[in-house]
């Protein structure tokens, strides 16, 4: 029987800007003593947060517990840039097999957007969302020819977008340091800690959460089939395991060889004051990713 042993996280360093715009939270106690369920969900960010709704809803008789090393939510899921997209800079793939994977993957990401923009609605989650689609900018004249070409993949796949240039970028940003955009109307912006925290907070009743609760090791039991996990003041046995620890996936001991971990990073300035928003124009919200 193998045991696999986890490398866990330090204790968050609480600086995130989004998560620190947030009201305190008193989070759910960790995990103690010996605990059975059907289900185990490991790590609870958006994607273990929607695994473990999801199984609430097709398994409603069975014990479903998410466990999280610190604070629920509060991962990537609670620190990303917020893009919520459903069509990504592709600089063209015009074979009819590409243009067809282009289509499959836009569909899926398109489903995604709208899943989350149900999720939102129908649990009311307050987390700034602004449906101001999207632009991909460059300063450089070299990238333009970049974003022309994306321009005629969307036009083949009918989606609504619009290449603009000077003044009227300048208008709508209100700066003058890009030299071109494309503008994709699908596409969300919203405050990424708050929908998070909607999600922790908006728990069917079904959902066993325990935080601050890092799985140390697990192993697969060879007699039932089912699984047990360790942390520092618990142990719980499950029939059916689901790992969603995100780059944490090949030190929890799965795919291995298919994972690896990518650090990115971001900043949150201070707010513009009111004679600072004045002087750019007062332009409406709008998010940029690069060319
Ligand atoms: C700076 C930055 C900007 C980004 N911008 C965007 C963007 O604009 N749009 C976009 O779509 N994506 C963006 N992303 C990516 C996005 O944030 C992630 O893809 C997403 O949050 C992943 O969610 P997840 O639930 O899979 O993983 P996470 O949110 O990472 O959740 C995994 C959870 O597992 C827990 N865990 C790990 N190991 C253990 C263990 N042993 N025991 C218990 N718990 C454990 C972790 O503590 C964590 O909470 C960005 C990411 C970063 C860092």
């Amino acid at each position: 029987m193998i045991t696999k042993n986890i490398l866990t996280l330090p204790k968050n360093d609480n600086t995130c800007g989004w998560i620190k715009q947030l009201p305190l939270r008193r989070g759910q106690p960790p995990l103690s003593g010996k605990q059975q369920a059907d289900w185990v969900v490991l790590g609870a960010g958006y994607t273990g947060l929607a695994t473990a709704r999801q199984l609430s809803i097709l398994h409603p008789q069975a014990r479903i517990i998410l466990l999280e090393g610190q604070n629920a939510g509060e991962g990537s899921s609670g620190r990303n840039s917020g893009f919520l997209v459903d069509s990504i800079l592709n600089e063209g793939h015009f074979s009819a097999s590409g243009l067809a994977e282009y289509r499959k993957k836009y569909e899926i990401k398109h489903a995604g957007v709208l899943a989350v923009r149900q999720l939102v609605t129908e649990l009311g989650i307050d987390c700034d969302l602004e449906a101001s689609g999207k632009y991909h900018c460059t300063a450089l004249k070299s990238n333009e020819k970049k974003l022309k070409n994306f321009s005629k993949l969307l036009t083949e796949l009918e989606l609504k977008h619009k290449i603009i240039e000077g003044e009227e970028l300048h208008q709508r940003l209100g700066s003058s340091y890009y030299r071109m955009g494309l503008w994709t109307e699908g596409g969300i912006m919203l405050q990424p800690a708050k929908l998070a925290r909607g999600m922790v907070e908006n728990l069917p009743e079904q959902v066993e959460l325990f935080e601050n609760t890092p799985v140390l090791n697990w192993r697969k039991l060879s007699n039932s089939g089912g699984y047990q996990l360790s942390t520092p003041s618990g142990q719980v046995t499950c029939e059916k395991l689901i790992v969603t620890v995100n780059g944490f996936m090949a030190s929890c001991g799965v795919k291995t060889n298919r994972t690896f971990p990518l650090t990115l990073t971001a900043g949150l300035t201070r707010p513009l004051t009111d004679e600072e928003d004045e002087a750019i124009g007062r332009p409406a919200a709008w998010g940029v990713l690069s060319a």
